[in-house]
């Protein structure tokens, strides 16, 4: 590539990667990446401490922290556990410039939905404290999802649908919010047809492109482990749904991501 991509959304201090992170970054680099976001898990120590060696591959990496709806469950006891355990990661990561991903997955359920909800308020409250765009993830949980961030007043917090998979509706529901959408690699599949009316309908200057890595890889690699190189095969799907150059979505992608997360 010969202009800069940023990756909005990724997992490379997963696991998945801690055989072979420098030529996952290596690769990133060739790609022109310049930036990618972090996802950290505030609840997974192991996690929080690898963040330390993707920084030391990585120094233009940047974090986001917070409890994933999955784990949401662990503070069934007491939700301030949830907001402790986020702030205490926040303050021990200087690098982070999101809270997230948060939010509601009633597709999976893998938490009670009540803990769930409570969970995503509570945090949507902290970012406000730490000021500190969030990250979004929902699915299947479209009403309560914007139930709470009307609640919270969480569009003056500002933040981003990550990897967006709704409808269009939905996505003028998100936009009229105030938020980002971000595209992941499900835009590049031939079928997902509402996604790509969205791609379309996206303003250039709410659009950010994630690869969510280790997950959905697009076309051609899909069912083999992501990785954030891949985020050109995100922004050259979304450019050709558009009719646009690769170059003006990889860049006003890269824009935004510098306005909202600062980084
Ligand atoms: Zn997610
Ligand atoms: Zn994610």
């Amino acid at each position: 590539m010969g202009f800069p991509v940023i990756d909005s959304h990724c997992h490379i201090a997963g696991p998945e990667y801690a055989d072979d992170l420098k030529a996952v970054v290596g690769r990133a680099r060739d790609a022109g990446l310049v930036h990618a976001m972090v996802i950290l898990a505030a609840d997974d120590e192991p996690e929080l401490r690898r963040a330390a060696d993707v920084v030391a591959q990585w120094p233009e990496v940047r974090f986001a922290i917070g409890v994933h709806p999955h784990a949401a469950g662990k503070y069934s006891a007491g939700v301030d556990g949830a907001v402790r355990d986020v702030d205490a990661a926040i303050a021990a990561q200087p690098l982070t410039r999101g809270l997230g991903e948060i939010g509601l997955d009633y597709h999976y359920d893998l938490s009670p939905r009540d803990v769930q909800q409570q969970v995503f308020a509570r945090q949507i409250e902290l970012a406000r404290a730490r000021r500190l765009p969030i990250v979004i993830h929902t699915r299947e949980a479209e009403s309560d999802t914007f139930a709470i961030l009307a609640e919270t007043a969480a569009a003056d917090v500002g933040g981003v649908f990550h990897c967006f998979t709704g409808d269009l509706a939905m996505a003028h529901r998100a936009l009229d919010a105030g938020f980002h959408l971000s595209l992941a690699g499900i835009v590049t599949f031939p079928r997902a047809v509402e996604l790509h009316e969205v791609a379309r309908l996206v303003p250039l200057d709410r659009l950010l492109i994630e690869t969510d890595s280790p997950f959905l890889s697009p076309v051609p690699y899909r069912g083999k482990r992501n990785e954030p190189a891949r985020v050109v095969q995100v922004a050259e799907a979304v450019a050709r749904l558009r009719g646009e150059a690769t170059e003006v979505v990889a860049t006003a992608a890269g824009d935004n991501f510098r306005r909202l997360f600062n980084p």
